[in-house]
């Protein structure tokens, strides 16, 4: 899967996610990126990308022309890549978006800054704004990473056999269970038992209950979309009967 990256500053890309697992990625052709700066595509002698905004107000806005021409060199003939504008009102991007998005074989995405970009560009070439939260920063590159390391891990090949994503939080609606590795006991507290028994329908048992149990107290609100049986249900009751009984 490609990733064309329209930016006014292409060098903050590479050491991010030149590095680690999206690194690895990268090097093994399982995902491809490129950074194109949008300056390269003003023009004039000041290579100019952004102008004081009709009807004034403050700040500044980039202009449409250096961001079309821009996404015109990252399109193959007769292709029509999928278009995502960063921004802070689009839908809150989240696992199933990423899931989503590693579907598609070329990603583009624009990076805004400033005010932010000409609506024209957006009603021109853009297929989804894609928000990474409640809050404005002052350019489109931190989320587009965002999205990029989120929608890379769900390429096939991304992660080893060993790195499952289906057991990982946000996968299937809920939280994963608590990891621990060595020392056995750290400061007095010890791994749980279970864990070092070796048996391992008991170990998925604890971890699947664990699973539940952290949903349930820490995202209340992601246990109900999640799929459980009738006997995790009571169980989850239980718990909270006991958390009620133990605050009183
Ligand atoms: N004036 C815009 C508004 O109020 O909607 C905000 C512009 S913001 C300062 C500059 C750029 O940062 C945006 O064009 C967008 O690309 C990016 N950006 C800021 N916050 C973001 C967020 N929460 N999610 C995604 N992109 C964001």
């Amino acid at each position: 899967m490609k990733f064309s990256v329209l930016t006014l500053f292409p060098d903050m890309f590479e050491s991010v996610l030149g590095e680690s697992i999206i690194g690895r990625a990268l090097k093994n052709g399982i995902i491809e990126t490129e950074y194109i700066n949008i300056r390269d595509f003003s023009e004039g002698n000041y290579r100019r990308v952004d102008d004081y905004p009709y009807g004034a107000g403050g700040g500044m806005v980039m202009q449409p022309m250096p961001i079309y021409k821009a996404y015109q060199s990252v399109c193959k003939e007769g292709e029509k890549p999928y278009v995502v504008y960063m921004s802070p009102q689009g839908n809150v991007f989240n696992q199933k978006k990423a899931i989503e998005l590693a579907k598609k074989d070329h990603v583009v995405i624009l990076c805004g800054h400033y005010e932010g970009v000409d609506e024209r560009i957006i009603e021109e070439i853009v297929d989804e704004e894609i928000s990474v939260g409640d809050y404005v920063l002052t350019g489109g590159e931190l989320p587009a990473m965002i999205v990029i390391d989120a929608t890379a891990r769900m390429c096939e090949g991304t992660l080893d056999s060993n790195e499952t994503m289906e057991i990982e939080s946000h996968y299937n609606s809920l939280l994963e269970y608590p990891q621990y590795t060595r020392p056995v006991e750290f400061m007095g507290r010890r791994v749980p038992d279970i864990l070092l028994s070796g048996h391992h329908a008991n170990i998925e048992a604890w971890r699947r209950e664990q699973s539940l149990i952290r949903t349930k107290l820490k995202r209340p609100d992601m246990i109900k979309k999640a799929d459980l049986t009738d006997k995790e249900r009571e169980m989850l009751k239980k718990v909270r009967r006991k958390r009620k009984k133990c605050s009183e």
